[in-house]
């Protein structure tokens, strides 16, 4: 891990003299995480096991779907998993991917699927149908309605890739979580309600903020972590951060100067923050290794 900070305790973490925020480096962590999974993968084939192996299935021509797909089929290379890989044209058809769903779930080489959302407007796909089609056991991103039921009634299954490495975050910061004030700014199927799903399990007490939310600035400010998944670039300004927070930047945006911005207005809130992920190189790469991850707990099962 950065550190760059006048902190001499994390625990303690309301009352501290913040400066400058500690960057929760989830390029470097992802990278360690897929360094171990690599060694578990070749001890597993050392054994005279087959490779775990992803699915992965590509609808469109979405550009940033692309570039998504790409990294985690490059970081399945890393670690030495199999990558079975369907790019299919827009007009495939949902009936068709059915059938490739269920071909997939039948074939003892895949171990994880994942349909990467999402699918093309107007051709009538039905997300919900395909995510449903899909093996819960083989459920590499944490969607099957019996996973997010796992989830909701604090079961074991498959978590959610992004929501997963937000909490791996977290836990790097030693922190007590028991009893914070967790604040998630959106409340997406994907994101913000597993996310905060997950911190209440932690026992956080938790607020979700969403668009109709009156002062967000009011709910922000009283957060001892905020997890901001909304996709508004710099949405949550720093200034409304409470001193010695933690913040957890989901957010992938340009702005209009064309660069890559989170969802959280950066150094102000760094100035702010005990610590804080950045954008990009925070919650991105480490949404990948949590996928990886996903897949060789299914490939263990
Ligand atoms: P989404 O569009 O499904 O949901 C956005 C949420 O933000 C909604 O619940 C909406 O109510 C809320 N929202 C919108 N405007 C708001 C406002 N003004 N104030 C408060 N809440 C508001 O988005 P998502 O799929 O959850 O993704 C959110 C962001 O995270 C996007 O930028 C996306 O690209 C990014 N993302 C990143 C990763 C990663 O691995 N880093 C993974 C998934 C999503």
């Amino acid at each position: 891990m950065l550190l760059q900070s006048s902190h001499s305790s994390p625990s303690a973490l309301m009352d501290l003299p913040v400066t400058s925020a500690r960057l929760l480096d989830g390029k470097a962590l992802a990278e360690q995480i897929l360094t171990t999974l690599q060694r578990e993968v070749a001890e597993k084939m050392a054994t005279g096991l087959p490779a775990p192996g992803l699915a992965t299935i590509l609808v469109g021509h979405d550009p940033a779907s692309h570039i998504y797909v790409r990294n985690k089929r490059r970081a399945c290379e890393k670690v030495g998993m199999t990558n079975i890989h369907h790019e299919l044209d827009k007009a495939y058809g949902q009936t068709a991917l059915l059938r490739l769903i269920a071909q997939l779930n039948a074939d003892p080489s895949v171990h994880g699927i994942l349909v990467q959302l999402p699918l093309p407007k107007g051709c009538d796909y039905d997300e919900n149908e395909i995510l449903a089609a899909i093996d819960p056991n083989k459920d590499a991103d944490g969607f099957h309605p019996f996973n997010q039921g796992a989830l909701m009634q604090g079961r074991k299954a498959p978590v959610p890739c992004t929501p997963k490495g937000i909490m791996r975050l977290l836990d790097e910061c030693g922190l007590q979580l028991k009893g914070l004030h967790a604040v998630v700014v959106g409340r997406s199927n994907i994101v913000g309600k597993p996310v905060a799903l997950l911190l209440l399990e932690r026992h956080l007490t938790v607020t979700i903020c969403h668009s109709r939310t009156r002062d967000l600035a009011a709910e922000v400010g009283r957060a001892d972590i905020v997890v901001a998944a909304v996709g508004v670039p710099e949405l949550v300004r720093g200034a409304w951060i409470k001193k010695g927070a933690v913040v957890l930047d989901v957010g992938i945006n340009r702005n209009t100067e064309g660069k890559l911005v989170g969802d959280v207005e950066f150094h102000a809130a760094a100035a702010r923050a005990s610590w804080i992920t950045p954008v990009p190189g925070g919650v991105g790469p480490m949404t990948i290794a949590m996928l990886l991850q996903n897949t060789f707990e299914a490939y263990n099962r």
